[in-house]
């Protein structure tokens, strides 16, 4: 049987949802296609500690304006990332322990990493994330990584160091997997890579009470009964004058305009057909990033009681940061570490009594001698099959160039959301809405 619809949308993510309930509110059917069995993509929330923890996206800043509309709109509340007491640090052999968002660390590796993240600021500004090769050096910083910048901006290996651990915390990846275009772009689309690695005023700022994967399910829990179909990957995707047609294993889909509500790279996995150049570059030339999310629990959030934030920030690893994971009510302690880039790929070859044992020994570097977790629990997002990799999608050198009109057009009836996809804070929750909800308006407006 054909199933069938004014449009259908691929992938059941936050942007996904979010354009699937745009179409719906316009008075106009909608089908969405989710490979997973669940909704929400990159935001996941476990129970299985009997509070909930993210096994992805999971917070939001304050000038993310999209996702706090949203939140207020579903009845979401938000609560602030603990941060009192002292952070932890284990930088260039240095072990330390300071205030604030700013490491302690030698005064040179300090003074060059703030003129560093000013100028990375300061260009940032200048560079539009829609449309990066405007910028007149757009070429050379194209050309150039962001690992070459880094060591030309930077003399010290604890400055160094300190803006790998910033890098791998924002992207996910290595300096040398990024060009310095691409970076100033993104990070210039969120208002500065600043505001990305602060927590208080920046994008670690609150938490999802119930989870961050709350607001897929509750915007999910709009959309008419069934118009959601899980287990369903989208296999071919074949357009005409008509409509669209697309293949799944249930049999095919028919509407007059298609979503894709996918991270670039998981584009390859669905046979578009004939493609534009820019647009088959798209699925090739922007992988994702490789994080590791581990989480180890303790009956209390002890570090809190000895004037420990419990965050901290390493060179060594596994983690680059780890960070007060404790759900609201403080029911149980928990710390998070993010693993990300080479480390990642490391952990995915260890054990997993060797993975526990090293980040259970990092904790103890970072906050002295305290009771040992009672359990751990971890999510490898280079190891997911329909997200293969996070947090986002990255542009390493000559990606911006390659791909140049394909990121955010539309391919004939087939439309491109996604946080990939966002004008601004792409690669966050706020640019998966931003995109859903661009795109959503899009296809209404597109329809016969
Ligand atoms: C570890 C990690 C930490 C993060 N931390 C934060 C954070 O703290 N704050 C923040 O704002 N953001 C964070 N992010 C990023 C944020 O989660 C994403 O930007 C956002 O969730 C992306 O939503 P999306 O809908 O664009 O894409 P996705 O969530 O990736 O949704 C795409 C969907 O498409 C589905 N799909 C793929 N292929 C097919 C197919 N062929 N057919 C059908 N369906 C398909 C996938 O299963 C998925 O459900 C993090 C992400 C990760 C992984």
């Amino acid at each position: 049987m054909t199933l069938g619809a004014d449009v259908v949308v691929v992938g059941a993510g936050v942007s996904g949802l979010v354009a699937a309930d745009t179409v719906h509110r316009a008075g106009r059917s909608v089908i969405v296609l989710e490979a997973r069995d669940r909704v929400g993509g990159r935001t996941w929330t476990t129970s299985a500690w009997g509070a909930p923890h993210d096994l992805g996206g999971q917070w939001l800043g304050p000038s993310q304006e999209r996702a706090r509309a949203w939140c207020a709109t579903l009845g979401l509340p938000l609560f602030p990332t603990w941060t009192a007491g002292a952070n932890a640090l284990e930088i260039d052999g240095a072990r330390a322990t300071f205030y604030g968002s700013i490491p302690k660390t030698s005064w040179l590796a300090l003074a060059e990493v703030e003129l560093a993240l000013r100028r990375i600021d300061r260009m940032a500004a200048r560079v539009s994330w829609a449309d990066p090769l405007a910028h007149p050096d757009a070429a050379a910083l194209d050309a150039t990584s962001v690992a070459s910048l880094r060591d030309r901006w930077l003399r010290t290996r604890a400055g160094r160091a300190l803006l790998d651990v910033a890098l791998g915390a924002v992207f996910g990846a290595e300096a040398r997997d990024m060009s310095a275009l691409f970076l100033l772009a993104y990070v210039g689309g969120c208002g500065g890579l600043r505001r990305l690695v602060e927590t208080e005023g920046g994008a670690q700022q609150d938490r999802f009470v119930g989870g961050a994967q709350g607001l897929a399910l509750a915007l999910a829990a709009r959309l008419p009964a069934g118009a959601i179909r899980l287990s369903c990957p989208a296999r071919m995707v074949n357009q005409d004058g008509a409509g669209v047609v697309v293949t799944t294993d249930d049999g095919p889909v028919r509407a007059q305009r298609l979503v894709l509500a996918l991270p670039p790279a998981a584009r390859a996995r669905i046979d578009l057909g004939v493609l534009p150049a820019a647009a088959q570059q798209l699925t090739q030339r922007m992988p994702m990033g490789n994080a590791v999310k581990v989480f180890a629990r303790f009956p209390t959030p002890w570090w809190r009681d000895r004037g420990l934030s419990g965050s901290g920030v390493s060179d060594v690893g596994p983690a680059c940061f780890v960070i007060d994971d404790s759900p609201a009510d403080a029911s149980h302690g928990a710390l998070l570490g993010f693993v990300t880039g080479d480390q990642a790929r490391r952990w995915g070859r260890a054990p997993e009594a060797e993975r526990h044992a090293a980040f259970a020994a990092q904790l103890t570097r970072l906050l002295g001698d305290g009771p040992a977790p009672d359990a751990y629990l971890e999510q490898d997002w280079g190891a997911d099959p329909w997200s293969g990799g996070g947090p986002v999608a990255l542009g390493p050198t000559g990606a911006l160039h390659a791909v140049e009109g394909a990121r955010f057009a539309a391919l004939g009836r087939v439309h491109t959301a996604g946080t990939e996809a966002a004008y601004a804070w792409s690669g966050y929750i706020e640019g998966a809405l931003r995109a859903g909800e661009r795109v959503g308006a899009e296809v209404v407006a597109a329809l016969e």
